[in-house]
């Protein structure tokens, strides 16, 4: 029987998690290492593909030919380029890699962790662009699943809520530090039923962001004993400073010898070295935390309990400043590395049913998931400007950010002049309410022909349509004649989906 399973597809690490005969989630460990998380690292060899650990340490022989953070790059149009080692934009020359085919890569090594997986939800940032999420569907798509996307914010919850002893009731705040990213999320809990509020975050900050500055005090220290720097882009180093940044989550100071061009240097590094260097980053958290509550129009004292997801929670300080604005501690104890998996999977129980025994379906049953639209999706459209007194292009948002999913929301506008020919339909994306075309994301873009002989003043009505997968479906009407433009949201990049899949024929280790 085919299995549904949930993924975990993360920027620094991905896991994968199924329901036990009891029902519940269970992470899957790789068969070769034991490990239950995969390091999200991809290494290009002549005919085989190494994902996980063992790539990473590719990369210190082979820096060009191991990909990493891939995640950041599904919402872009690149290509991972193997000769000079960096994603570039792609302008149909260059040979490489597109990010979902390489995601794909790291999908197929997961997804053989158990046998006969044809099914999969995958969870993405909820602050995910449109265009990263259909990258992601292709990359399911070209492993050969079939698949459905959840944000990462509500699978955590799912998870948490079906844990024994802990019962999520109103406001819950999941704060999400990973290795790559930072994620806060408020949504309402109520029994089995989830509803997300708001969601915001930072793309950039994250674990690594931690690394590099545990690095930065290991050269301040080596320059300052020996005279000489140490070489800060030697990627066993960066291994040294996890190792340092992870010890101090348990120790006061910790001490390690650091080779360097004059030779070995004991270095000590103390908690507090390792918090105010970074300071800035705190600050960036603490100032997120304070957005997500306001645009929950909510106060501290509103959320019933803060959930932690991603590695990074595990800092002391980090829990700290939680429980300086919340005025309550997180909940403790949960794996904070796995919950999103384990969410993903009990999602994937409850989407397929059909394939669960009756202690599975007893233990997933009666949960219901309300998602919001975490941008502003508009349009754009073209008014007279009294100022310039001239025509000027601007972008009208027709779904508000935070609208409740799924919604069809539909705006009407006017054919602009006579016997005006053609309009373009433009799909736009941006994380604030922007009138400026500068501030927006163009994510489709197609022309409708009138009809011959349209007015000035004659209805044109643009209608989006967003589901729970965060799938969005536009119409673009003119109403007089009933002609469409259709634009759907959905899996594609300009790319021959079989050439794609062809030039990823290899072995995977
Ligand atoms: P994630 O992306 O959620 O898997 O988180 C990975 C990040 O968590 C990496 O940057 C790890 O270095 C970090 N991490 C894992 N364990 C710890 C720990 N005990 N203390 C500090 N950071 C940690």
């Amino acid at each position: 029987m085919s299995k549904v399973v949930g993924i975990d597809l993360g920027t620094t690490f991905s896991a994968i998690a199924e329901l036990d005969d009891l029902g519940n989630p269970e992470v899957l460990s790789d068969p070769e290492s034991g490990n239950r998380i995969t390091r999200s690292a991809v290494y290009f060899g002549k005919d085989k593909v190494i994902v996980g650990e063992k790539a990473r340490d590719a990369s210190i022989t082979s820096p060009k030919k191991v990909v990493f953070k891939v995640k950041r790059e599904m919402e872009n149009e690149v290509i991972y380029s193997l000769s000079s080692g960096e994603f570039k934009e792609d302008d149909g020359k260059i040979k490489g890699y597109t990010p979902s085919q390489i995601s794909s890569l790291i999908l197929s090594k997961l997804k053989d962790y158990t046998s006969s997986v044809k099914k999969a939800v995958i969870t993405v940032p909820a602050l995910f662009a449109e265009r990263a999420r259909s990258a992601t569907l292709e990359a399911a798509k070209l492993s050969k699943l079939d698949i459905e996307l959840i944000n990462e914010p509500t699978a955590a919850v799912l998870h948490y809520s079906n844990l024994p002893g802990i019962s999520l009731n109103g406001r819950v705040l999941i704060f999400d530090l990973g290795g790559g990213t930072f994620d806060i999320t408020i949504a309402s809990v109520k029994g089995k039923k989830v509803d997300v509020i708001t969601s915001v975050g930072d793309k950039e900050l994250g674990g690594e962001d931690f690394d590099k500055e545990i690095l930065d005090l290991l050269n301040k220290k080596y320059k300052k004993l020996k005279g000489k720097s140490i070489d800060v882009n030697d990627r066993s180093l960066f291994d040294v400073a996890e190792k340092i940044k992870k010890l101090l989550s348990t120790k006061e100071k910790v001490s390690e010898i650091i080779e360097g061009p004059k030779g070995p240097a004991k270095i000590d590094i103390s908690r507090k070295e390792f918090e105010s260097s970074i300071d800035t980053y705190l600050e960036k958290i603490k100032m997120l935390m304070e957005e997500a509550l306001e645009r929950a129009e909510l106060k501290a004292s509103n959320i019933n309990q803060t959930l932690l997801v991603g590695g990074s929670t595990r800092i002391p300080i980090v829990t700290e400043i939680i429980k300086k604005i919340m005025k309550k501690a997180p909940i403790k104890g949960v794996n904070v590395d796995e919950a999103v998996a384990c969410g993903a999977a009990i999602y994937a129980g409850i989407q397929n049913k059909d394939k669960l025994n009756s202690a599975q379906k007893k233990a997933v049953s009666k949960v219901e998931l309300n998602d919001v639209c975490n941008f502003y999706m508009g349009t754009l459209i073209i008014v007279r400007d009294p100022e310039k007194d001239r025509y000027v292009e601007v972008n009208d948002v027709v779904i508000p950010r935070d609208t409740k999913l799924p919604c069809s929301i539909t705006k009407n506008y006017q054919v602009l002049v006579d016997d005006q020919k053609k309009i373009d339909c433009s799909v736009t994306q941006s994380e604030g309410e922007e009138r400026d075309v500068e501030f927006i994301n163009i994510i489709a873009n197609e022309p409708l022909e009138l009809r011959k002989g349209a007015k000035q003043g004659d209805p044109f009505k643009v209608t989006y349509s967003y589901d729970l997968n965060g799938s969005m479906h536009c119409i673009f009407e003119e109403v007089k004649s009933k002609k469409k433009q259709e634009l759907n949201l959905k899996p594609g990049t300009s790319k021959d989906f079989k050439e794609l899949r062809e030039s990823l024929d290899f072995d995977i280790e």
